[in-house]
């Protein structure tokens, strides 16, 4: 996967991330995001790797939390409404189209944390869900997120400076 400019949705995604607040070097994290390009994941889901060009925007301290934000949602019934979903069919592993979402589909939850690399620059925004659904190719919209806080304790370990 190479460096691709960040969809819409994915500048939308991150600067929703950053409004958490109390978030330290929070300007600098912004002229970031501004210039940062993304590598998509892999299994072709939303998660995506941020790159920052060192010379286009300086760099945090690196003393900023590597799993710096975080939001979440439980209301599947509101993410499938604003970008639809594909739910598994009764056997658990295949999707199936025409499914009606059924009360137990919609229990689960979608959260995003946005990652820094542990020496000051943005690193990731990566998705985590449960559910009986396939992983979102495209986040869902910041609307059906809870507003983004910095996460609590215990940080990521942080191989800039944590010993092993
Ligand atoms: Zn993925």
């Amino acid at each position: 996967m190479s460096d691709r400019p960040l969809t819409e949705r994915e500048h939308e995604i991150l600067s929703f991330l950053l409004t958490a607040p109390g978030i330290p070097d929070v300007d600098i994290l912004r002229q970031q995001a501004a210039v940062a390009t993304g590598v998509g994941c892999e299994c072709g889901c939303a998660t995506v790797g941020l790159n920052v060009d060192p010379s286009a925007a300086p760099q945090a301290s690196p003393d900023i939390r590597r799993d710096l934000v975080e939001t979440t949602t439980d209301d599947i019934a509101r993410v499938h409404r604003a970008q639809p979903l594909r739910f598994f069919g009764d056997d658990g592993e295949t999707v199936d189209p025409q499914r009606t979402p059924t009360a137990r589909d919609l229990d689960g939850y979608i959260g995003l944390i946005l990652w820094t690399t542990g020496d000051g620059w943005l690193d990731s925004i990566e998705m985590q869900l449960v559910g009986n659904f396939e992983r979102p190719a495209t986040f869902p919209p910041t609307e059906v997120f809870a507003a983004p806080a910095v996460s609590g304790e215990p940080r990521a370990w942080n191989p800039y400076t944590d010993d092993p």
